[in-house]
């Protein structure tokens, strides 16, 4: 799956950070982890931190897939609100999904300051009304986060114009959120990884996949075997190649990044991301280096090569609608990319085991805008699942979901 078009900024910034093998020879472990990006980083790390014998197989370079793509806003904030994830699935449940993801932040903050230079900064999410029709629906959704112990405040337009230079009708302002370099995140726990004895190996492909009540076996495509008690899929949009059952559309998502901008250009929105109520939602955050990162114009383009003669288009586009946005900032791309995302019709992600595997494989489905946040949730929520222990989000983010 060709899952990005143009430069995605990360990868260009940090190079390629560090070198792991290929899978040279057979291999047993108790936990094989499909896919090296930021999910398979998350769930390795917690299950290794856990005692579990862990390896990491990747087909490409370790975080080259989406996680080098991804524009890294995390934000406790489910892309439906949570009046609508109410009417779905009950209230409890939607707003402990909510909470969930609220806690998330701080545990990714736990995880990033063991390592070395992930910039990861917890900063504030402004989430705007697009256009005044919306302002009761964002107001009704303020009251309810609040009734669920979620820490917001509401902004007027006025407010908005001073304090961010931005033209909207109102907005919901909430402390909980952060931003990190998605790529360093996943190099760095997985070179800790293998500093601390797990195999991770990257250029290695796996084909196929058999398992039994009580084991999986793993093939790579140059016909290397890996025997395991437990598999875990965490090859992000990929996965949906292992299942005969539509879980997910597939869509491209444009971004662009400027160069550091100047001293005292950002004001608040160096320390606050920003999104709207519209959809595709057009949003940006800032990088610590001072540069501001700036996506939306998602379209149901699903073609590498359409996707790749888009990009610079629909970075100008991006230019444009922020132009409108905030009037007081002039940005110039420095790199623009795109890159496949899928999406689930309830915004909700896919954890745990399929009936076509049975309960040795486990999938790590993080599908939906704030998918890192799901990863980290994920990583808990599937070390539960392996050790058959509860997890009281494991029905709610299950395939039961599908029906
Ligand atoms: C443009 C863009 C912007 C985004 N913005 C945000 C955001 O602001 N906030 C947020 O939280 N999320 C965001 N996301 C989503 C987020 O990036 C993803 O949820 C996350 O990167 C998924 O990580 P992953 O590890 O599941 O998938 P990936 O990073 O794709 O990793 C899966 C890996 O599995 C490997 N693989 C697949 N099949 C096999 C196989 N058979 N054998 C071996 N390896 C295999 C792939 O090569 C790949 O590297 C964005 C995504 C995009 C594209």
């Amino acid at each position: 799956m060709d899952l990005k078009s143009g430069y995605p900024f990360w990868p260009i910034r940090n190079g390629l950070m560090h070198a792991f093998p290929r899978l040279s020879e057979d291999l047993r472990c108790e936990v094989a982890v499909i896919g090296g990006g930021i999910s398979g980083a998350l769930i390795a790390d917690e299950l290794a931190a856990h005692g579990h014998d862990v390896a990491v197989v990747e087909q490409r370079d370790i975080g080259w897939g989406s996680t080098a793509a991804s524009t890294a806003l995390l934000q406790y904030e489910i892309d439906t609100h949570l009046a609508d994830l109410c009417r779905q699935y009950g209230e409890d449940q939607a707003a402990l999904a909510y909470r969930t993801c609220a806690d998330a932040i701080p545990a990714l903050q736990a995880v990033a300051r063991e390592l070395r230079g992930t910039d990861f900064q917890r900063c504030s999410s402004l989430y705007f009304a697009s256009k005044p029709a919306h302002l009761p629906v964002l107001r009704n959704e303020a009251a309810l986060r609040r009734r669920h112990g979620l820490k917001l405040r509401w902004l007027d337009g006025q407010e908005l114009a001073q304090d961010y230079g931005l033209t909207a009708p109102g907005a919901i302002l909430s402390a909980c959120a952060a931003t990190v370099d998605p790529y360093r995140l996943t190099l760095r726990l997985l070179a800790r990884l293998q500093r601390r004895g797990v195999g991770v190996f990257d250029r290695t492909h796996i084909s196929q996949l058999r398992s039994t009540s009580r084991s999986v076996e793993l093939r790579t495509g140059e016909g290397l075997r890996i025997r395991a008690e437990h598999a875990v899929i965490a090859a992000g949009y990929a996965g949906q190649q292992w299942i005969d059952q539509r879980l997910a559309r597939n869509r491209s998502s444009y971004a662009f990044v400027t160069d550091p901008l100047e001293a005292g250009q950002l004001g608040r929105l160096g320390k606050t991301l920003v999104w709207e109520s519209a959809r595709p939602y057009l949003y940006l955050r800032a990088t610590r280096d001072g540069r501001l990162i700036v996506g939306g114009c998602d379209d149901a383009v699903d073609v590498p090569a359409r996707r790749d003669r888009r990009v610079e288009s629909r970075a100008r586009k991006l230019v444009r609608k922020i132009g409108e946005r905030f009037p007081g900032l002039r940005l110039q791309p420095a790199f623009a990319w795109a890159g496949t995302f899928a999406e689930t019709a309830d915004g909700l992600p896919w954890f745990g085991a399929h009936p076509q595997y049975g309960r040795r494989v486990q999938f790590a489905m993080a599908y939906g805008g704030n998918g890192i946040t799901y990863s980290m949730i994920g990583a808990g929520l599937l070390r539960a699942a392996i050790e058959r222990r509860p997890h009281p989000l494991a029905r709610l983010f299950s395939f039961e979901r599908a029906g």
